[in-house]
């Protein structure tokens, strides 16, 4: 399709050049380079409910989110002021804070499998160390992941991760020693029975199972009915941990994640995004019995330097109040976005266009792909040279998807109606020139 190229970039093509020469790729997170989709990123100067705007000017309807923690929207006010508030009494102290257990007590409040919890600063962080707690509770070496799912980018679980990995088409990663991957087995999305082959073949080794209860770092692909359950019993009957990596779910498909959303109760749960506010936070947490192993209780060590950080636990608590008080908005964020999904399904199949659409409330993917997306073979088969047209198409009339076909979009409570119609109209014209 020709583009209408009426979106002025020069700004943007100026300030990556000058990015380039200091960054690799002229970023600090790979898929922020729009490699797999093609076009130039533009560079993001404002952010302000569903909008964004870049360094020319230009404006968008932003789908990504920060990649999942921005649900009340760019620069809510609630979470400002409380930034902004915390700021003046000091950014950093290195010792303990009420705000830390502030923030603890509104997410255990949400997650009653958690009774304590540890704060990080990243999701991988608290990935890495939910595994390490889970190999020093049981005594055992082997890890189960699942392929597509992606826990961050410490070494043991970059072992056919989705993300940016998938996006880029690399296995793993260089650098990383195949002895640090060897207790790591990589096992289809939504095969259960591949689950219960693992535990007979290495009875008695394996100590934790980590899944993303919705994957949303292959696209967004749901659990199948009775996987979360049958990774339950299984964990329970071989005395290995359930690790739901709630990262990205937590408090998004429901207020107390895919835990309270599909009624299984994980051993550790790993959140990060929404906690934060848009400011860097983790967390990993479970039954005391296990969290009282971490230092200085316990022999497991795990630290940081900015570890509950006195503003982004000003933000997480403004994010998770402003959640708690409007429980509501759960139920129209799944209509809103059930409503802009279905109907630009509907142009795909007016148009011609091979669209499978998955969705958990409101994080979603449009692959383009026949069949139905289940698991990363699925997923895997999505054309996405199609997708990328769709991506740039859609960028040229305002729209910002994640530059992904395997990255999820959200929708966030400042998102309208308006904004949703004005998306599908948008989707329509540009599904109807790919389906010529
Ligand atoms: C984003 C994400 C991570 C990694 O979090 P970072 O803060 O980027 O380190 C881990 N797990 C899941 C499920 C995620 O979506």
């Amino acid at each position: 399709m020709q583009p209408t190229a009426t979106r002025k970039l020069d700004r943007s093509r100026q300030l990556q050049q000058r990015a380039e020469k200091l960054f690799p790729g002229g970023v600090n997170s790979p898929v922020r380079a729009f490699r797999a989709v093609g076009g130039d990123p533009p560079f993001v100067v404002k952010g302000r409910g569903s909008r964004m705007w870049d360094a020319d000017g230009n404006e968008y309807i932003d789908y990504v989110g920060s990649w999942g923690p921005l649900i009340l929207g760019h620069a809510a006010p609630d979470v400002v002021e409380a930034i902004e508030r915390a700021n003046r009494d000091g950014a950093s102290f290195g010792a303990s804070t009420p705000r830390e257990a502030d923030l603890a007590e509104a997410v255990l409040e949400a997650f009653p499998a958690m009774e304590k919890l540890r704060f990080v600063s990243s999701g991988t962080e608290a990935t890495m160390s939910a595994i390490r707690l889970a190999r020093a509770v049981t005594g055992r070496k082997y890890v189960i992941k699942f392929e597509g799912c992606y826990h961050g980018h410490t070494d043991a679980l970059l072992v056919k991760a989705g993300s940016g990995v998938a996006t880029l088409g690399i296995p793993g990663s260089a650098g990383v020693p195949e002895e640090f991957v060897q207790f790591t087995l990589a096992l289809p999305y939504n095969h259960i029975e591949r689950v219960d082959d693992a535990f007979k073949r290495l009875k008695g080794e394996i100590a934790c199972v980590i899944v993303e209860p919705v994957v949303g770092n292959m696209g967004c692909v749901p659990p199948a009915p009775q996987f979360l359950d049958g990774l339950r019993y299984l964990t329970s009957r071989e005395d290995a941990l359930l690790i739901f990596d709630e990262v990205m779910t937590g408090f998004r498909v429901a207020f107390g994640g895919a835990q309270e959303l599909y009624g299984t109760r994980p051993d550790l749960t790993t959140l990060g995004k929404i906690i934060g506010g848009g400011l860097p936070v983790g967390a990993y947490g479970g039954p005391a019995e296990y969290m009282d192993q971490v230092a200085p209780l316990g022999p497991v060590y795990q630290a940081g330097t900015l570890s509950g950080n006195p503003l982004a636990m000003a933000a997480g608590l403004a994010t998770l109040r402003h959640l708690r008080d409007n429980r509501e908005l759960y139920g129209r964020l799944d209509r809103a976005a059930a409503t802009l999904v279905d109907m630009v399904a509907d142009a795909a199949h007016q148009a011609g266009v091979a669209v499978t659409a998955n969705r958990v409330g409101s994080m979603f993917t449009w692959f383009f792909a026949g069949e139905p997306v289940t698991d990363w073979d699925s997923a895997a088969k999505s054309d996405t040279a199609l997708f990328g047209k769709f991506h740039r198409a859609l960028l040229e009339e305002g729209i910002w998807l994640p530059p992904s076909q395997f990255e999820a979009a959200f929708l966030s409570a400042a998102h309208s109606m308006d904004d949703i119609s004005q998306t599908v109209v948008a989707a329509r014209k540009v599904l109807a020139a790919i389906g010529r």
